[in-house]
């Protein structure tokens, strides 16, 4: 007899949605957590960052104003009081992940886990008091910590993490490197540079977030240079040294050697599954290159133990994690899952803000897909203009001989509260035509979805 059915280790988006769709489903199950519930989503992560740039926003809205006929005067950024907002939100959230497992009767053991063997678990409390746990199945849901480049200077004080970074800066810095133009990156550049600071991105391939479709990062790119951030591509960074101005990033550019200085650098070049530390001596399960390796079931090389999230997925999103714990909780109560895997919506909180889901044209191409691509430049676009956040576009694309929906990106304001739209499509094979039976209220930015669509529904008739 074992102490719980289920017991999930991490309690983030992915641990918590398993842990309460078992615990509905009737497992008695319980959650081992080392920091604050909700993870790295809700205390060091999206709502984190977001938030942030919910104040930064704010700011750089309230200094542009006079375009628009508001005058602000004596306006201030005070760090310290934007960073005391973040821990706000982050803690309201947290503790109502606390109340949701109280309420489904879920004990929350506070601590680190170490997994002795199937079915045991060590947690070691905060004050060093071990305990024993038995579970009949385990779930690990232990998410990512971010990397560090392996280069000389990186121990610097001064050279970051984003996780460091969200602790709250002493001050305002007058200057940033941030190295790796991709998600993070480019949201801490979109803070910082809103709230006056000098940023430079340098990034390792040859365009800002380079594992989306090559328009948006290039458009990217000029709207950053537009608000004073220096974009540098194809930037193999060397080094990191101490200097007068504070840090000095070496890096060489296509052979040509380049340096930039800053007082504080952040190294946003990707997160590694979180599982060291989390096996005892002697039980180690298969991998699949970093992450842990699991099959359709979520279940790891050793029999039940089971993972899901970061720490064992390609695609390192919130809500995929949050999807796989549902499917994972359903599964384990011999239910089907119905919600489609393949199609994952992915955000990017810039201004304007980016949606993708399926493929893009360049991936289409790659897989042999034959398809037509409709697109809308938003300059145009009502809103769009009342709210001048820069370039907008939306793109969709569908197979050019069915007509199915397969993708879409757009780069726009609201774009990721509109991009379930096409999920929603491409998940029940529909085409533009079938989209396009729904009238989209004016003055929304939704209108240059139609405007796509008509776009796209034309050439498919060609
Ligand atoms: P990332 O993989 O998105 O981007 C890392 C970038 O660093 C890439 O563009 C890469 O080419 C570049 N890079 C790598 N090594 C480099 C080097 N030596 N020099 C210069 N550039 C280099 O990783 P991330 O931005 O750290 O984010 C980590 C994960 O977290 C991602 O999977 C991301 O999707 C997720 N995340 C998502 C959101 C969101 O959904 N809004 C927000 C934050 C993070």
């Amino acid at each position: 007899m074992y102490d719980f059915e289920l017991l999930v280790i991490g309690a983030g988006p992915g641990g918590q949605t398993a842990a309460l769709r078992a615990a509905k489903l009737g497992k008695k199950t319980a959650v081992v957590e080392a920091r604050e519930p909700g993870g790295t989503c809700v205390n060091r992560g999206c709502v984190s960052t977001k938030t942030l740039l919910h104040s930064s926003s704010l700011y750089r809205a309230a200094l542009e104003g006079a375009a628009v006929g508001v005058h602000a005067e004596g306006l201030r950024a005070d760090l310290g009081e934007i960073f005391q907002n973040k821990l706000r939100v982050a803690q309201t959230l947290s503790q109502g992940v606390e109340s949701m497992f109280k309420s489904a009767k879920i004990p929350l053991l506070r601590g680190r886990a170490r997994i002795l063997a199937p079915h045991r678990v060590e947690i070691c409390a905060p004050d060093g008091e071990l305990a024993v746990v038995s579970a009949e199945s385990i779930l690990i849901a232990t998410g990512a910590a971010p990397m560090r480049l392996p280069l000389p200077g990186m121990e610097l004080p001064g050279v970051l993490t984003s996780e460091e970074l969200l602790k709250g800066p002493d001050r305002l810095y007058r200057s940033l490197v941030v190295i790796g133009g991709g998600v993070i990156g480019i949201e801490f550049a979109s803070f910082f540079s809103d709230l006056g600071c000098e940023v430079t991105i340098l990034e390792g391939l040859d365009r800002l977030l380079p594992m989306l479709d090559r328009e948006l990062g290039q458009n990217l790119a000029l709207i950053l240079k537009k608000k004073n951030v220096r974009v540098c591509p194809n930037a193999l960074v060397e080094r990191v040294e101490a200097c007068e101005e504070g840090l000095r990033v070496r890096f060489s550019t296509r052979g040509q050697a380049d340096s930039v200085t800053g007082e504080a650098v952040l190294c946003a070049v990707g997160r590694r599954a979180a599982w060291e530390g989390l096996f005892a001596q002697g039980l180690q399960p298969e991998l699949d290159g970093r992450i842990l390796k699991v099959n359709r079931r979520y279940e790891t090389s050793i029999p039940s133990i089971y993972a899901i999230g970061d720490v064992a997925s390609q695609t390192q999103l919130a809500h995929v994690a949050a999807a796989q714990g549902q499917a994972f909780a359903e599964l384990l109560c011999g239910l089907e899952n119905r919600v489609d895997m393949r199609i994952v919506p992915s955000c990017v909180y810039c201004r304007p803000e980016i949606a993708v889901v399926g493929l893009t044209e360049a991936e289409a191409k790659a897989q042999g897909i034959p398809v037509k691509t409709g697109k809308c430049v938003m300059g145009g676009n009502a809103r769009t203009l009342i709210e001048d956040p820069g370039r907008s576009f939306m793109k969709v694309l569908a197979h050019s001989d069915t007509g199915e929906i397969l993708g879409a990106q757009l780069m726009c304001l609201g774009a990721p509260d509109m991009i379930s739209q096409i999920s929603e499509a491409i998940a029940n094979r529909m085409t533009p035509e079938q989209l396009l039976l729904a009238m989209r209220p004016h003055p929304t930015y939704e209108e240059a979805l139609s405007d796509a669509l008509s776009d796209l529904a034309g050439k498919l008739k060609k």
